[in-house]
């Protein structure tokens, strides 16, 4: 991660007709930040370290764009800044040659932010980021704002970013590591929906370093600006104190939200977003307004609670009314992959949680249910510690089917605290074992705690093959 260089301006550096620039990663959103970069005209080199598959070589023939493939050159450092992917790590040696010699490393957000004219949500976190951003999105629309939703969320901002006029409002999804290389970047909104351990292998497993990268969303907001944050993550509630504090008194106004109820937490009494006699509350400007109680909400859980909350609050600062808000927040149909369900078949219900590739996406998913869980977890381990679940799992899991290559830690972990603990081949394996274990009632659960990598081509795939696997018992 780098420093906010000060001697990148947006003035300076949007000005982009005949720079030279060098995108490293010819994915999704390299991609984008090449098409975005040779409309205003900059002269463009593509390096990726794998192969670039025909049609897009063909593209940046079409356009003029030089590109190489299977390594990177020092053609890379011959540029006056480089534009970084999400998939390339800092260690990559053209990042750290660039850093070496103070060439300029920016993200694709922060590019694409240079020619936004919208207002702009930004959301992130570990966990709920996707789910909130369509969230926000469906509250907007539902106010009759156009909202362009993009980002970590699939299509990149650098592909949008063009069609966004002033009226509009950008909800982005933002991950780390598009936070990484941000220098000017600012939003309207931010949001963090929490900080909880997850791709620590990027940060040297270092939790303060993966924080300090999520933290940057709201580095160059100042006191027009808003940040919105969980009160109940202690390093999100010790930041805000220590800048209360601290001499760098100019930034955003900071929304709190809670799912304590602020009656019996007074610490809690500034909140922006709370549960107050077991409804959730807003109030902003001093002005209170109840919205609605959580079984009323669309989604489940209470990590849902948290999302709704910070979407709702969100959509308060750009003006959204509580009528809509409630309307939309009763309404969402939730995002495929996040605690779907998916089949019923002899009174027991499978849920598609596959998204959940860290142990704190697995811990709300296990405390939503009040069913016995049967929990089909395991995949590419992240240097995770499955401990955490340990109470979860004694209180609520049945029994315990695990796969891919973490199977024989969470195994281990795990396995002591349950009915039945066992390993499968494969998914197919383990759909076929959890039907068997199942009782009437039970609730046979995908929440892996891991990346798919080992087993599937991406959490999209596993969850898929999930489902059709459910289908066919
Ligand atoms: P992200 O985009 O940050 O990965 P998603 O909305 O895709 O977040 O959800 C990822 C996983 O985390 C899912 O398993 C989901 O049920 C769970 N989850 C969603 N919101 C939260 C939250 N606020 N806190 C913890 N877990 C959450």
């Amino acid at each position: 991660m780098t420093k906010a260089n000060p001697h990148i301006t947006r003035e300076s550096m949007s000005r982009l007709k005949g720079r030279r620039v060098s995108v490293l990663g010819a994915a999704r959103s390299g991609l984008a930040a090449a098409r975005l970069l040779h409309a205003k005209e900059a002269r463009v080199f593509v390096s990726d370290a794998g192969f670039i598959p025909t049609p897009v070589q063909s593209e940046l023939r079409a356009l003029g764009i030089g590109f190489e493939e299977g390594g990177h050159s020092a053609r890379v450092q011959e540029a006056d800044f480089l534009v970084s992917s999400p998939g390339v790590p800092d260690t990559a040696p053209p990042i750290q040659a660039a850093l070496q010699s103070d060439l300029p490393v920016i993200s694709e957000i922060e590019l694409a932010s240079w020619f936004c004219h919208s207002r702009m949500i930004a959301i992130t976190g570990s966990n709920g980021k996707t789910t909130t951003t369509e969230l926000t999105g469906h509250i907007l629309h539902h106010a009759g704002h156009r909202p362009i939703v993009c980002g970590n969320i699939g299509t990149p901002f650098a592909e949008r970013v063009l069609d966004a006029s002033p009226e509009d409002i950008v909800v982005l999804e933002v991950s780390s590591f598009q936070l990484d290389h941000v220098h000017t970047f600012r939003p309207d909104v931010s949001v963090v929906l929490n900080i909880t351990p997850d791709h620590l292998d990027r940060y040297g497993n270092d939790m303060d370093r993966y924080a300090a990268a999520k933290l940057r969303i709201c580095a160059q907001q100042d006191d027009t600006d808003a940040f919105i944050y969980s009160m109940d993550d202690a390093r999100l509630s010790a930041f805000i104190r220590s800048r209360q504090h601290g001499p760098d008194r100019e930034g955003p106004r900071a929304f709190g939200i809670t799912t304590t109820d602020v009656a019996t937490t007074p610490e809690h009494s500034d909140a922006a977003g709370y549960l107050k006699d077991g409804y959730l509350t807003l109030r902003i400007d001093n002005m209170e307004e109840t919205l609605m109680q959580p079984n009323d909400l669309a989604l489940r859980g209470r990590h849902n609670v948290y999302n709704s909350l910070a979407a709702a609050v969100a959509a308060r600062v750009v003006e959204v009314r509580s009528d809509v808000m409630r309307e939309s927040l009763r309404t969402f149909e939730g995002v495929p992959h996040r605690l779907e369900s998916v089949r019923e078949v002899d009174g027991v219900r499978y849920v598609n949680d596959s998204k959940a590739t860290n142990v704190n996406a697995v811990w709300y998913a296990l405390e939503s249910f009040r069913e016995p869980v049967i929990l089909i977890a395991g995949g590419r381990d992240k240097g995770n510690d499955y401990h955490k679940l340990t109470p979860l799992v004694k209180e609520r899991v049945r029994a315990l089917i695990t796969i891919g290559e973490a199977a024989e830690t969470i195994h281990t972990q795990l396995g002591p605290h349950v009915e039945d603990a066992v390993r499968a081949e494969s998914l197919a394996d383990a759909v076929h074992l959890a039907h068997l274990l199942a009782q009437q009632g039970d609730v046979v659960l995908l929440s892996p705690a891991c990346a798919s990598f080992d087993m599937f081509a991406s959490f999209e795939d596993r969850g898929d093959q999930f489902k059709q696997l459910v289908s066919n018992i």
